[in-house]
């Protein structure tokens, strides 16, 4: 088991960690089990959101009696003061702690800063006045965004997408933190379901050993896969090599990666999935993609507006409703 330094704060964590968005889809009960075999395992750093439904809850239910034992972090996506009080006292209490090891702003579309207009900064660093929070973070998938975050100074954390599939400024922005010495977290390690081979991404992940990815996990056989893969080091088999330069060679630029950051669509368009439909159904085959369900869903991409909201808050710069038409077409095709 690999244990790193999380930046400048001196929490000692498993370099694997364990992202508790996809907990939210399992039964409670079911997710406490996983939660508490993954820190039995070796796991002691855990991620959630107060936007990730009832994640939070289920940490707490998992962890209650233990928690000097695992690094917790957490989000808010408030945009004001008044908001952001709310989530933390929320946050507190269904996570069942008084105190959030490291609390992160969620996806803003700006850094705050003390002093500004929002109140956001000046807010946590109430709350670590306070003792309610240790540590400050942002996440975010805007470039622009996550360097200027970096680079201010102000944060002890980024968390940013990171897979094989990252560019070279991301693959820098990588180095930026190491430098000013913020720990980087990384989302999206399996490019959120395309990328299946854990093997080809965990070692590719474990080339950068200031990065501390959080593998969102659901069912105990991810689980499983990812303690099988937990200490194999950094060397690449001829095999993943290939796939590694297979996949970045299908995935890039043009695709969607499923943040959903575009949403809500005013036609109820599911775009953080429909956009991506004919990858999913080709790189992590789902029959239930076919059934009746997401038929219907699919064929709301014909009432798209073209209104331009998708568009304009893509951070990846997509033609959206063009990417949509592309995957309904497919999906079509591969229907009959
Ligand atoms: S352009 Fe179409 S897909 Fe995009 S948000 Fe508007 S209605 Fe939805
Ligand atoms: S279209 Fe862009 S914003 Fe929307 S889910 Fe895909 S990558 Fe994210």
């Amino acid at each position: 088991m690999t244990i790193t330094t999380l930046g400048r704060m001196g929490l000692k964590v498993n370099k694997d960690g364990f992202g508790a968005l996809p907990v939210q889809r399992v039964e409670k009960s079911i997710a406490v089990k996983l939660l508490q075999k993954a820190l039995d395992g070796g796991i002691n750093f855990f991620d959630s959101a107060r936007g990730y439904s009832d994640s939070e809850e289920k940490i707490g239910a998992a962890f209650s009696d233990r928690r000097d034992k695992f690094i917790l972090a957490t989000k808010t996506g408030s945009k004001d003061a008044e908001t952001f009080w709310k989530h933390l006292e929320t946050s507190l209490s269904t996570l069942k702690t008084d105190y959030i090891d490291v609390y992160q702003f969620h996806n803003p579309n700006f850094v705050p800063r003390p002093g500004d207009s929002s109140g956001l900064y000046d807010a946590i660093l109430k709350a670590k006045e306070q003792g309610k929070i240790r540590f400050i973070g942002i996440s975010n998938h805007r470039l622009p965004i996550a360097k200027e975050a970096v680079e201010s100074g102000l944060y002890d954390t980024l968390q940013f997408p990171f897979n094989y599939l990252s560019d070279d400024q991301e693959i820098a922005l990588t180095k930026l933190c190491l430098e000013k010495n913020v720990g980087f977290i990384a989302m999206k390690a399996l490019s959120g379901g395309l990328l299946t081979d854990i093997g080809a991404c965990h070692g590719w992940m474990a080339q950068y050993p200031n990065v501390v990815p959080i593998w969102g996990i659901q069912r105990e056989s991810e689980l499983d896969q990812l303690f099988s893969v937990m200490d194999r080091g950094t060397e690449l088999s001829a095999a993943e090599k290939n796939r590694i330069e297979a996949d970045r060679k299908e995935l890039s630029g043009t695709f969607c990666r499923g943040c959903g950051y575009c949403m809500p669509c005013p036609a109820g368009i599911i775009i953080n999935t429909c956009a991506r439909m004919s990858l999913l159904l080709r790189r992590s085959p789902s029959a239930r993609f076919l059934g009746e369900e997401w038929q219907k869903e699919m064929a709301k991409i014909k009432n798209c507006k073209h209104c331009g909201h998708c568009t304009s808050h893509c951070p990846y710069g997509l033609d959206t409703p063009a990417l949509l038409a592309k995957n309904y077409e497919d999906y079509q095709k591969l229907l009959v």
